[in-house]
């Protein structure tokens, strides 16, 4: 691992099912940004962070993941980021406090240090009243909750996140957003898509739109303002405008 590599560096990255989902996508995050990934359904969102994620093959591309090849060493990789995809796995059987052990017990974490995680993601994200009831009676916000706090017990340097935000209430989608400012305040990268816009808008200090596949713009709000003709002000339109000309090219 490179300190000095980025967060992330995608290269030319392609992935074809009938039709080309990843196409020739290249991106490069730098460390303790904040991120995120815009684009219409069926962009290839998903898809790219699933290949990221290590969980699904690229055609052809390259990944750099804190200067790891991801492609090539996806267990090192693995091991600096945390993934959290749109619907999260966890143990039902066990409680909230009981699945953070097991993670932090996966990733042979010291069981004082994991302790002390687990009991403020726990506090933070409001789960305390849950922490020792069976994870098959929650909701499916709160579950997300719990799968949030276990891809974050081992302080991996980059967290992906796919729709963190969907399905929470006002007071939990506020909770997850300060867990992931925090970690961004402490030098942690967050890459996340959302089609909630004014998140985008809020949190992240970068933006990527892709469609069809490919990055059609990036940059802070004022570039992409740019980008679209500075017509524009608001993220929704600069969106709406960006996307309707790539379409309108398709
Ligand atoms: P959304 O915002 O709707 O979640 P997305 O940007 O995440 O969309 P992807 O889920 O990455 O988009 O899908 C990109 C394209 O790849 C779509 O055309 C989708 O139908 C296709 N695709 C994704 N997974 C598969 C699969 N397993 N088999 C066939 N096609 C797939």
């Amino acid at each position: 691992m490179r300190s000095s590599a980025p967060a992330l560096e995608i290269k030319n990255l392609r992935k074809t099912y009938t039709r080309p989902a990843v196409d020739g996508l290249s991106l490069t995050i730098k460390r303790g940004e904040f991120y995120a990934l815009l684009g219409p359904n069926g962009a290839g969102k998903t898809t790219t962070l699933r290949m990221v994620a290590g969980l699904l093959a690229p055609d052809s591309g390259e990944i750099n993941i804190c200067g790891i090849d991801a492609r090539k060493d996806p267990v090192d990789a693995k091991s600096v980021m945390a993934w959290v995809p749109d619907e999260p796995m966890i143990y039902d059987k066990l409680d909230p406090m009981e699945y953070l052990e097991f993670v932090a017990g996966l990733w042979a974490m010291d069981a004082s240090r994991a302790e002390k995680q687990a009991h403020e993601l726990i506090e933070i994200l409001g789960l305390t009243p849950h922490a020792n009831k069976r994870c098959q009676g929650l909701s499916k916000g709160m579950r997300q909750k719990v799968a949030l706090a276990g891809a974050l017990i081992h302080d991996p340097e980059l967290i992906i996140l796919d729709e963190p935000l969907t399905g929470l209430d006002a007071a939990s989608a506020r909770q997850v957003k300060e867990v992931l400012r925090q970690r961004v305040a402490h030098g942690t990268t967050v890459i996340m898509t959302t089609h909630i816009l004014e998140v985008a808008e809020r949190m992240a200090e970068r933006i990527g739109v892709i469609a069809n596949g490919r990055l059609i713009a990036e940059g802070t709000l004022a570039e992409l303002s740019a980008q679209a003709g500075h017509c524009e002000s608001n993220l929704e339109d600069i969106f709406l405008s960006l996307t309707a000309a790539e379409s309108a090219a398709a």
